[in-house]
């Protein structure tokens, strides 16, 4: 019964408002709900899979002996990613991330071994706060529902909050550094984890997760974003 409700209240609530694409606002046909097919082909997908290196990637993947080191898609200004993007961030569309997980899921699904769990970039309280939610949180948990592989929200935490990286003008590394602490307790010894984020731009934030995680000598890990800035 309660299933029953819930499918009348979606219904109901995308009859009263329906469904929008998510990068360039057009009414989308029932039943898509995240983007309309003129915006989704446009993507160009699994970038890294084509053998496509991307140089600051390399560099973290061979400094931090990395297993795995890629991006789903190239991310250009203006384009149908950044603009899904920034709806997840900053427009509230929660369901973009549903989205992108399920993109990530499938990706990792078809191309490599599993992961023994998977490790999101946090926010700062004080931004997780303000937005309601870490959109990372939202990728990984889909994952998580798609793939089994456990999701873990809370092995890092931003212990200093940094301005975003349009507002900085220091050396990123620098205003990074020191910005995680690590948690390790939940995490079975030996493991092999993916470490995810939304954007990989610098490579300085998922570099200052790194070291934390590097500490720790008991595990391996990748890295996987879902856009890389060209
Ligand atoms: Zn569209």
């Amino acid at each position: 019964m309660h299933l029953f409700f819930r499918r009348l209240f979606q219904t109901l609530k995308d009859f009263l408002f329906p469904p929008v694409c998510s990068a360039c606002n057009s009414l989308l046909p029932y039943p898509l709900k995240y983007v309309c097919p003129a915006c989704e082909i446009n993507f160009v997908a699994s970038y890294t899979a084509h053998g496509v290196v991307i140089p600051k990637m390399q560099y973290l993947k061979e400094n931090y002996n990395l297993q795995e080191a890629f991006a789903l898609y190239p991310f250009s200004k203006d384009g149908s990613i950044e603009k899904m993007l920034y709806a997840l961030k900053y427009r509230g569309q929660k369901s973009v991330g549903v989205y992108f997980g399920k993109k990530l899921a499938a990706y990792l699904a078809k191309n490599l071994p599993p992961f023994d769990g998977l490790i999101g970039v946090p926010l700062h309280s004080k931004r997780k706060n303000l937005r309601g939610y870490n959109q990372v949180d939202i990728m990984g948990q889909t994952v998580e529902e798609l793939l089994s592989i456990p999701y873990y929200p809370s092995v890092l935490k931003r212990v200093v909050s940094t301005p975003p990286l349009s507002q900085t003008t220091r050396d990123r590394r620098t205003v990074l550094a020191n910005a995680f602490a690590g948690c390790f307790d939940a995490l079975p010894p030996g493991g092999h984890f993916l470490l995810m984020d939304d954007i990989f731009t610098t490579g300085a934030t998922l570099e200052a997760c790194l070291n934390v995680l590097s500490s720790s000598s008991h595990y391996r890990f990748s890295i996987a974003t879902i856009a890389y800035r060209i």
